[in-house]
């Protein structure tokens, strides 16, 4: 029998040194690189020479290192690493799409990725349809002779309705366009591309550094695409240039190695806090209660072993509320009043008034969105019932249970 897909195996087996023979592959600390002959240089210009480095905003070492961690980790034929998880986001949609084109895109996205999509788009001519992302026929009907593009997140912000990454994929095949997935809140648990994605996008700022001590991206795709974004004459992420820096990226690979460790911690957590609290009668997201509306589309798509992830939201009815709640839990050591994921203390954020503040407030009304909704990013701790019991004296104190 073939063992399953395991991301984590998938890192596992990388053999990446240094050109010392270090454990870790050696940092370049060089923007430029030196040549032998004039013809390998003319030649690298024109895309011959693969496995030779030019200049770091074309590639450079470290960054390969980390783009091939990834591309294995979902199975893609290549990886291209960014500067930032919107360099990434931004950069593949304006590589795919030109002046008169139209894209899908699920209504609810990450607040960055929603005023790029709405906001900056318009001025390029592209325009851009928002559609409730677990409504197939929806999607089917937002398609155009002119779309080029349907985006999503596997997992969406804040609300963490999961996309059917296969119907999609049907769809898009369909219609001979393509499907385009943010997996920032769901690396290990999900591999969108072996479920039929064309592109995944990450934020690895997220959970897969891990650390919050930095910004960065990565786009995974086809060898062809990958090329075309780094093509010297018309590449969107060698002349837009949004490059990370390599010391940066070395620390994010070594991070990546313990990546399946801390998705599960994640997991394991949220689980326990989101049913601690739905048994308190509170309003909780969190994928991985039965009651979820696409819990049984999550376990049917999720690779085994890493759980229902680290991102669970209690809706606390009131921004008041989500505010005082949100002051006390901070007093009381629970986590950090912070936006951002995947670190290793508890985060959490008041979405609407946050991370989302850049969809207008009737459409977060439309899509559901709780004004006192309260997104948490459950941390990696050690005691999660002292940290439950910590949130639920917080509730009780401020009337809200
Ligand atoms: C944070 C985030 C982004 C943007 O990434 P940056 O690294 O902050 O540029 C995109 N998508 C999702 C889902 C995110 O959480």
């Amino acid at each position: 029998m073939k063992p399953a897909f395991d991301p984590a195996e998938q890192i596992q087996n990388l053999l990446q040194f240094g050109e010392f023979g270090g454990v870790n592959p050696s940092i370049t600390d060089s923007s430029t690189f030196t040549f032998m002959d004039p013809v390998t240089m003319r030649e690298t210009f024109l895309g011959h020479m693969e496995g030779c480095f030019l200049y770091s905003r074309h590639w450079n070492p470290s960054n390969k290192y980390l783009a091939d961690a990834l591309a294995s980790m979902e199975e893609t034929e290549s990886a291209w690493i960014t500067a930032s998880g919107m360099a990434a986001i931004t950069c593949s949609i304006l590589q795919l799409c030109n002046s008169g084109d139209h894209l899908i895109t699920s209504v609810t996205t990450y607040g960055g990725t929603f005023a790029f999509l709405v906001n900056y788009l318009p001025k390029f001519n592209i325009s851009v349809s928002c559609v409730n992302i677990t409504d197939l026929d929806a999607v089917r009907e937002a398609i155009r002779p002119n779309t080029r593009l349907i985006y999503t997140e596997t997992l969406t912000n804040p609300l963490l309705q999961v996309s059917d990454i296969p119907k999609l994929t049907g769809i898009a095949k369909e219609h001979d366009i393509l499907l385009m997935v943010d997996n920032t809140f769901s690396p290990m648990i999900f591999s969108p591309a072996r479920l039929g994605a064309d592109i995944v996008v990450y934020s690895l700022t997220k959970f897969i550094n891990g650390k919050n001590d930095c910004v960065a991206g990565a786009i995974c795709g086809t060898k062809k695409f990958i090329e075309a974004l780094s093509n010297v004459n018309n590449g969107t992420a060698m002349l837009l240039g949004p490059v990370l820096d390599p010391l940066r990226s070395s620390g994010i690979l070594k991070n990546l190695h313990t990546l399946h460790i801390r998705m599960k911690q994640h997991s394991h957590n949220a689980m326990f806090m989101a049913n601690g609290l739905k048994e308190l009668g509170l309003k909780v997201i969190y994928p991985g209660l039965p009651s979820h509306p696409q819990h049984a589309l999550f376990t049917s798509m999720m690779n085994t072993g890493y759980g229902y992830g680290g991102m669970m939201a209690l809706d606390v009815d009131t921004v008041d509320r989500a505010y005082d709640l949100m002051r006390m839990m901070q007093e009381e050591g629970v986590g950090y009043l912070a936006v951002s994921l995947g670190f290793f203390k508890t985060l959490f954020s008041n979405s609407g008034k946050s991370t989302s503040s850049e969809v207008p407030e009737e459409i977060q009304r439309n899509m559901g969105l709780s004004e006192g909704l309260v997104r948490f990013s459950i941390g990696l701790d050690n005691n999660i019932e002292r940290s439950l019991m910590k949130v639920k004296y917080c509730l009780t104190n401020l009337h809200i249970i």
